[in-house]
């Protein structure tokens, strides 16, 4: 059986010799597995990092755009390959992987400008004959922990701008769905990469805990589920590391009396269970406001009864399974949950069953209607096909479900009064915020993160945000000798 290994300057290799199984999410079957690595594993990633940054940040921005100019041009030539890589481990729709990727893709795209990104601010006689300017340079090395569910996307959130300021980067993937974090790297190698600045190693909360320990490690970057966020912040906050920390989501879709119910629908559909719910960027609750409900609750279900659910190998499946055996019984209870509490369960996803593939993980799209504040199912994330709908009365009760939430990762509303969208997008406690469109998703020059629960530390990814997270500011004031006045000051000096 095929044992992924750790990419370590520019190798594969893995010196534990203790691993995992990694699943076929579709068949329920061990299809590889991969190494769970100790700290011998860890401290030869730690020196060829150590090493390769001292060279990667002497090496000029725009030798490191070109090489990641490269890169995407790799990328795109392997594509297909890549994108079949996300789908046989998560599970998900081969044209969702793709999708995925493309956004990915997109970050590098961003990342290739870093020469003009990295310029700093120039004044000139801030005092007579004295200048000033302000550089942005790297910090050494960076880590990145990431979660399953976009195995391409979330880690080049990261290591793309990282690696472009003059960084090494320590990525620590999924050990659910590790194999596209390995082939990401070697196609970076490909495109010129120096071994050593961009090292995947493979494991599970024993790694992260020595990355997170270690006193070479300058800053940590991660993605997951909101209790390991909080653990990650504190643990390399209190280790004095830069971090940031994205955790995860109950996004709230508001639908108005007055809004486009087709588009509206369209949009829910999409959002709720593409990639089976499991998406930070899922919406998981409806707020249907005013006399729409009734209307809104009828086409989903019309919809949800034809969406199909099937393995990504079939090319007309909308909708896949769930990562895990565990997860799918997690979702399950859940909805068994939602259910004993009272709301009323219009579409059923679990005892689904796909000829061929009864031991997959498959949960079918299941959607409530009055779902109400208390619920545990309107509560928690369930990171599964489970759509609540909460009927509210007024736009004002829609706004304030979003805004006492815990959870401020994504929000949207559908509406065609101008002046209710501006007041949303105003007053919406969330750090992404969308109109009309379902997903709010930044492009990667703009910034991905959420607030409250969903994202701990002062950065959001990629964009300018992640430029300055993986930078640290430097100011020069400097004065040529000749220019020298005489005399030894003992004040503040002024202009
Ligand atoms: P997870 O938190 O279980 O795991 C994420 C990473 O942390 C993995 O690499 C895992 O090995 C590691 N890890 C797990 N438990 C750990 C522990 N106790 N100590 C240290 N490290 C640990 O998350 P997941 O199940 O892989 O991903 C799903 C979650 O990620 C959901 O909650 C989702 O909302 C969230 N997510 C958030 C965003 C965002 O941008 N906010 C994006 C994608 C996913």
């Amino acid at each position: 059986m095929n044992k992924i290994l750790n990419y370590i300057n520019g190798n594969k290799v893995a010196l534990s010799d203790e691993d995992l199984p990694v699943y076929d999410p579709s068949t329920g079957e061990i299809q590889s597995s991969v190494v769970l690595s100790n700290q011998k594993d860890f401290d030869l990633t730690l020196d060829s990092s150590l090493k390769s940054q001292i060279l990667w940040s002497q090496t000029t921005p725009l030798k490191r755009s070109r090489i990641i100019a490269n890169y995407k041009n790799i990328i795109e030539k392997n594509f297909e390959d890549v994108a079949t890589l996300i789908s046989k481990e998560h599970g998900k729709t081969l044209d969702d992987a793709k999708g995925s990727l493309t956004r990915g893709v997109e970050v590098l795209e961003f990342a290739s400008g870093i020469p003009h990104l990295l310029k700093g601010e120039f004044s000139q006689n801030v005092g007579t004959n004295i200048d000033s300017w302000s550089v942005r340079q790297p910090l050494g090395v960076c880590a990145g922990i990431t979660p399953f569910n976009f195995p391409a996307m979330v880690p080049m959130w990261m290591y793309p701008i990282a690696i472009a300021c003059g960084n090494s980067f320590i990525l620590k993937p999924s050990e659910k769905d590790p194999s596209c974090a390995l082939k990401l790297a070697e196609l970076f190698s490909e495109a010129g990469l120096p071994d050593g600045v961009l090292n995947v190693i493979n494991g599970d909360k024993r790694i992260v805990d020595l990355i997170l320990n270690s006193k070479d490690v300058s800053a940590v970057s991660f993605v997951g589920s909101t209790p390991v966020a909080k653990y990650i912040y504190e643990t390399a906050s209190k280790n004095l590391k830069r971090v940031q920390a994205l955790g995860g989501a109950k996004n709230h879709l508001v639908v108005m009396p007055d809004a486009n119910i087709n588009q509206a629908v369209d949009g829910i559909m999409g959002a709720a269970y593409g990639s089976a719910g499991e998406r930070c960027m899922a919406v998981s609750v409806a707020v249907a406001v005013g006399e729409i409900a009734d209307t809104l609750v009828n086409k989903i279900n019309d919809n949800v009864q034809k969406l199909k659910v099937a393995p990504w190998t079939d090319s007309e499946s909308q909708m896949g399974p769930l990562i895990s055996k565990q997860h799918k019984e997690k979702v399950e209870n859940y909805i068994s949950k939602g259910i004993e509490e009272g709301a009323k369960l219009i579409a059923d996803g679990r005892n689904i069953k796909i000829q061929g593939y009864e031991n997959g993980y498959f949960v079918g799209p299941t959607l409530f209607d009055n779902v109400t504040k208390n619920m545990t199912i309107y509560k928690e994330e369930i990171f599964g096909p489970v759509l609540s709908v909460v009927r509210a009365k007024s736009y004002e009760e829609a706004i304030d479900l979003v805004n006492d939430h815990p959870f401020g990762n994504g929000t949207s509303i559908y509406t065609s009064d101008g002046e209710v969208s501006r007041h949303f997008t105003t007053n919406s406690k969330i750090g992404m915020v969308g109109v009309n469109v379902p997903i709010p998703v930044p492009m990667a020059f703009h910034s991905f993160g959420g607030w409250k629960q969903s994202l701990f530390g002062d950065h959001s990814m990629h964009g300018m945000e992640g430029v300055h997270f993986y930078t640290k500011l430097k100011t020069v004031t400097s004065r040529w000798p000749k220019s020298i006045q005489e005399g030894p000051e003992f004040v503040m000096p002024t202009n």
